[in-house]
């Protein structure tokens, strides 16, 4: 077997990044856009020892499962990896994703998975957009989203899981610097100065952000933009972020405001949060509260515990746990989402949380040796890489009745619960909560008690 080399395969699996599986003759191939159910006609286009990956050429018999994705720029781009298979089946794929985590990396057999939560209306739910800004062959700025794998910018200003104002946004940033002849940054040579676009949309207050990341401190002709997107109907805060490293991290330190404030505000179950452009939230909101509800469910409180809401962002679980609970305490490392947490509690009269800024794994075990007493509850709710091994040691240490973990990756999430079981925790419950509809993520909430 070897590359260029066409054959037809039957798709009987899919990986975790959305790609086709099927066996030929003893090898495993992957093929991005083939769907589970498919009859392909595949073109090889790497082959390793075991397995190989293939294109796809024609699909000769279709899924059952597969439907016509609403993007035309579905396959080109980065971004969706699934909407070519119907909802129903994009649910239980995750569903599956998760357990597998579980039982491949985890080392589970007995999994108490609870059925995954999906939600009505799978586009337009993303309440962010973060699109680079470019160059393309012929001189024109750019925007989109980048194609798998890479760097390369599909041009597309109107994407469907975003929210319908980002396009007016995106022409008017991109018809301001063509008439204002400002450069788009080129990651080859790091020259060009507008980065990126940040856009954020309040689905309860209707707030727009629009923050430009920039190579550079300033913005030339800076008042031009500011009138026309000032006059848009929710606009609330135009900021510029500097970021002259080189690299992916997108925002840089340092946000500065050109117009209105800094921040927008949202509202989920009636609490309401402020957000700066540097602070992480969910990017749908629908299903946050979904998320959220089912962490405080899991916690199961009864007015009296101690409860840590670790990598607590702007104190979103921390607020929603505060009624149910003593005393909170919600560690983050941005320091402006530490900011945002405590207006928040602030602003919503929430009294019995206390933030603190600095790395979760670093923050919780010094509480510990500094004061008595131990946790009642532990929430964790890491970045993809999961949790540190120092925090997991921290959390056996300090052993608290129950732990809630919030999880965006299937993956660390399985290692580090097999972790905390090894050290006499049992896990009681998981769920997956679908809050990406059309990629391959997934959010998880799972319970472990000692
Ligand atoms: N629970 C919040 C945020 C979850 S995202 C919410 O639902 O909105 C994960 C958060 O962890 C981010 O805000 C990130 O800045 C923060 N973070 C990443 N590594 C950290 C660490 N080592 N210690 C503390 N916070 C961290």
């Amino acid at each position: 077997m070897k590359k260029n080399d066409e054959f037809i395969l039957n798709i009987e699996d899919m990986s975790v990044n959305g790609e086709g599986i099927g066996r030929y003759e003893g090898m495993t191939f992957f093929v991005k856009d083939a769907l589970i159910g498919d009859l392909a006609r595949v073109g090889v286009t790497k082959m390793k020892k075991t397995y190989g990956y293939a294109r796809l050429i024609e699909v000769v018999e279709p899924s059952p499962d597969r439907v016509e994705p609403v993007c035309a720029f579905s396959r080109r781009c980065g971004g969706c990896q699934l909407q070519a298979l119907s909802y129903d089946k994009q649910l239980e794929f995750k569903q599956r994703l998760v357990e597998n985590d579980l039982r491949r990396i985890g080392g589970f057999t007995e999994i108490p998975m609870e059925s995954i939560v999906g939600m009505h209306d799978p586009y337009h739910y993303r309440n962010k957009a973060q699109l680079p800004i470019g160059t393309d062959r012929d001189g024109h700025i750019v925007t989109g989203f980048y194609a798998g794998r890479s760097h390369r910018i599909v041009p597309n200003r109107d994407c469907a899981l975003g929210v319908p104002v980002n396009k007016t946004i995106l022409d008017i940033v991109i018809g301001f610097m063509e008439r204002c002849g400002i450069s788009a940054y080129d990651e080859t040579t790091g020259q060009g100065l507008v980065r990126h676009v940040l856009i954020r949309y309040g689905f309860r207050t209707e707030e727009i952000m629009v923050c430009l990341i920039l190579n550079g401190e300033d913005l030339p002709c800076a008042g031009e933009l500011i009138r026309e997107l000032a006059a848009l109907p929710g606009m609330t805060s135009i900021t510029v972020n500097v970021n002259k490293e080189r690299g992916n991290v997108i925002l840089g330190t340092g946000t500065r405001v050109l117009w209105g404030q800094g921040y927008i505000s949202d509202q989920i179950s009636g609490i309401r949060f402020r957000i700066s452009p540097e602070s992480f939230y969910q990017v749908n909101p629908v299903q946050t509260e979904v998320l959220y509800r089912l962490a405080v469910d899991y916690a199961d409180l009864g007015g009296t515990e101690t409860v840590w809401d670790l990598y607590c962002g702007i104190g979103t679980i921390s607020l929603f746990l505060a009624g149910e609970a003593g005393h909170i305490y919600g560690v983050e490392e941005v320091p402006q989402a530490v900011e945002d947490a405590r207006k928040n509690a602030e602003e919503n009269e929430i009294t019995n949380v206390e933030f603190f800024e600095g790395k979760a794994e670093e923050i919780f075990p010094a509480f510990y040796s500094e004061n008595t007493g131990r946790p009642d509850v532990v929430v964790v709710d890491p970045p993809r890489k999961g949790c540190d091994g120092k925090l997991l040691s921290a959390i056996l240490t300090t052993a608290p009745e129950r732990v809630v973990y919030v999880s965006c990756d299937p993956a660390t999430l399985a290692r580090d619960l097999q972790i905390l079981c090894a050290g006499g925790y049992r896990l009681k419950r998981v769920r997956p909560v679908d809050n990406f509809f059309q990629t391959v993520h997934v959010e998880t909430v799972a319970l472990l008690c000692k």
